[in-house]
């Protein structure tokens, strides 16, 4: 999970059509161009990819999700502060998070949300203090050792330690300098692991 620095202003389309449509529901929002103008948006901010499991995505294979459940907090629904934007996979992220929410738990949108977790070399995702129950929940409630990201995050891991011989520093080195700036000439996702095993390797972050 990585942290999503928010633009400060909402999308001019999205506030026009808040005003246009004073009484409407989130279903009459989701079927109009701005809705798409909106997710075009949250992708740029969350540099393409999923809020929560850092997948990369298009604009097609996504859709806005709601940090507070739009049930439980109705008076948040347009607010941009709560959206998000994130995968459509059913055993993680927004679809597997329901309605489920916590102020506290460990949301992209808290800060420093990355230094909560860590990676084991298998892929699966832990707390980086096992102690710190309200990390073990957040990935629990966002399905976030599902096999399939278990999987990508084990394969990325294998490719990047170069089947056991330790990863090629420069290359690593290069990787982790576009992912800190925001500008990932990397295109695969999870970024978190990517730091991880810079991390381990003692990999120096230029
Ligand atoms: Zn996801």
């Amino acid at each position: 999970m990585r942290y999503i620095e928010k633009h400060p202003e909402e999308p001019e389309a999205f506030s026009r059509w808040k005003k246009q449509n004073k009484k409407a529901d989130w279903r009459d929002f989701s079927t109009s161009a701005e809705h798409r103008e909106l997710r075009e948006q949250l992708l740029a901010e969350q540099v393409g990819m999923c809020c929560y499991c850092e997948v990369m995505l298009t604009v097609d294979d996504s859709h806005i999700e709601h940090l507070k459940p739009k049930s439980r907090y109705p008076q948040e629904r347009f607010a941009y502060g709560n959206l998000l934007a994130s995968c459509n996979r059913k055993k993680s992220c927004g679809h597997k998070k329901g309605t489920w929410y916590r102020p506290e738990m460990v949301s992209p949108l808290t800060e420093g949300c990355e230094e909560r977790f860590t990676y084991t070399l298998d892929g699966r995702m832990i707390p980086s203090d096992k102690e710190d129950k309200l990390a073990s929940e957040t990935i629990e409630q966002l399905g976030l050792n599902c096999a399939t990201l278990k999987d990508r995050r084990k394969s990325i891991i294998k490719a990047l330690d170069n089947g056991g011989n330790g990863p090629e520093p420069d290359y690593l080195q290069t990787v982790v300098a576009g992912i800190l700036n925001r500008k990932s000439n990397w295109p695969f996702g999870f970024p978190t692991v990517v730091l991880f095993i810079a991390a381990m390797y003692d990999i120096a972050i230029p």
